[in-house]
């Protein structure tokens, strides 16, 4: 029988931000640099994945269509399960692990099995791609309100869309590209403007990145004739007409 370690190790739920390295908190890179078991979804990229030592276990809980990948309540074990061995666990999670990145239930679960847990936050998408893009998410002149939504059929419905965006108001819209068509339609329904500026901003913060810009009854077209993958955000409101700040940028560069 195996001796059961006198002490269980940590869960630490650290955001990994949207993908640049450079965007990581010092906390999330000083944890990963030296860590022992890393359990890491698909958002993270491998540049942030290599900081860590070669002697870490890299446990890989990405979503993919073409293998068995773990299920919540799965994942929720695993690191339960880790930790009570006596390991200390990075649960490395894109963005910030308490927005839309079911960090919540992980620290649940570790909680109701009495294992000790640490938040470290990063930099959410919503952030990342405005900062990015050049898009102030709020502005005195046209946003004092800002709203993270997830776009996502489930709930999609149900969910109360009306005054989320409009005048005044930025809507920054998570996995929302596959649900881009309802999302206009339910927001114009709503009775929001047609003409209402956006933006999609497909892998921000990354070498890939792409910044579309359009108006909400476009969004639908938009996202089709750019062919538009995930990850990816919706942002909708006049912040994102103010003039685009990177093309400015790159007009005084070439004067210059
Ligand atoms: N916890 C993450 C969000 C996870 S949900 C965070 O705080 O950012 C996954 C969604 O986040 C994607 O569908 C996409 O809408 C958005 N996303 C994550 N990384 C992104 C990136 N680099 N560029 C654009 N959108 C991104």
């Amino acid at each position: 029988m195996t001796q059961s370690p006198t002490r269980s190790g940590t869960v630490y739920l650290v955001g990994a931000g949207p993908g640049d390295p450079d965007l990581l908190t010092l906390r999330a890179a000083r944890l990963l640099m030296r860590a022992e078991v890393v359990v890491h979804d698909g958002l993270v990229d491998p540049s942030i994945l290599a900081m860590a030592p070669r002697t870490a276990r890299m446990i890989s809980v990405a979503k993919s269509r073409a293998r068995h990948t773990l299920q919540q309540d799965e994942i929720n074990a695993l690191l339960v399960r880790e930790a009570l061995e006596g390991h200390d666990v990075i649960r490395l999670k894109g963005g910030d692990p308490f927005v839309f990145g079911r960090g919540g239930e992980e620290a649940e679960a570790c909680h109701a099995a009495g294992v000790a847990v640490e938040v470290v936050p990063g930099i959410s998408a919503a952030m990342g791609a405005a900062a990015a893009a050049q898009i102030p998410l709020t502005h005195r002149e046209n946003a004092s309100i800002v709203s993270f939504v997830a776009g996502q059929c489930k709930g999609l419905s149900e969910q109360n869309w009306a005054g989320l965006a409009g005048v005044g108001r930025t809507l920054v819209i998570y996995m929302g590209i596959a649900t881009s068509e309802a999302i206009a339609e339910k927001l114009i329904a709503d009775g929001l403007s047609p003409d209402m500026p956006l933006a999609v901003i497909e892998n921000a913060a990354r070498p890939t990145m792409r910044v579309l810009r359009g108006q909400l009854a476009g969004l639908a077209a938009l996202v089709a004739d750019n062919k538009v993958k995930s990850p990816a955000l919706i942002v909708i409101g006049e912040v994102t007409g103010r003039g685009d700040m990177m093309e400015l940028k790159q007009v005084l560069e070439a004067v210059q």
